[in-house]
């Protein structure tokens, strides 16, 4: 059994897309932190869409501009809904802003 901490989780700066079922809309999302994303997301891109977002596994062009990254929390509630995803390892999504101050 690989520990949490093998090189192979380690995609730092990896850029990936998710693409949507149903408004067909992507995003671009770079790994911020050490951990493991998940293969499928709720669609990010439109309101109220219902669709699911699918990675593309990291085969994307590096030359791309992210948009959201994934991000390991410094803590977490034990009632947050995400609580066991990021106690397994797992990163959370937020969206990148232009505040770089
Ligand atoms: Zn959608």
């Amino acid at each position: 059994m690989k520990s949490k901490d093998s090189i192979d989780d380690d995609r730092r700066g990896n850029k990936n897309i998710y693409t949507c079922d149903i408004c067909g809309c992507i995003i671009v999302t770079v790994d911020s932190d050490r951990g493991v994303t998940p293969m499928f997301l709720a669609c990010k891109s439109t309101t109220n869409c219902r669709g699911t977002m699918t990675s593309a596994m990291y085969l994307v062009d590096p030359g791309l501009n992210p948009t959201w990254e994934w991000y390991r929390p410094d803590s977490i509630a034990k009632d947050d809904v995400a609580y066991n995803h990021v106690v397994r390892g797992g990163l959370l999504l937020r969206e990148i802003t232009d505040d770089k101050s």
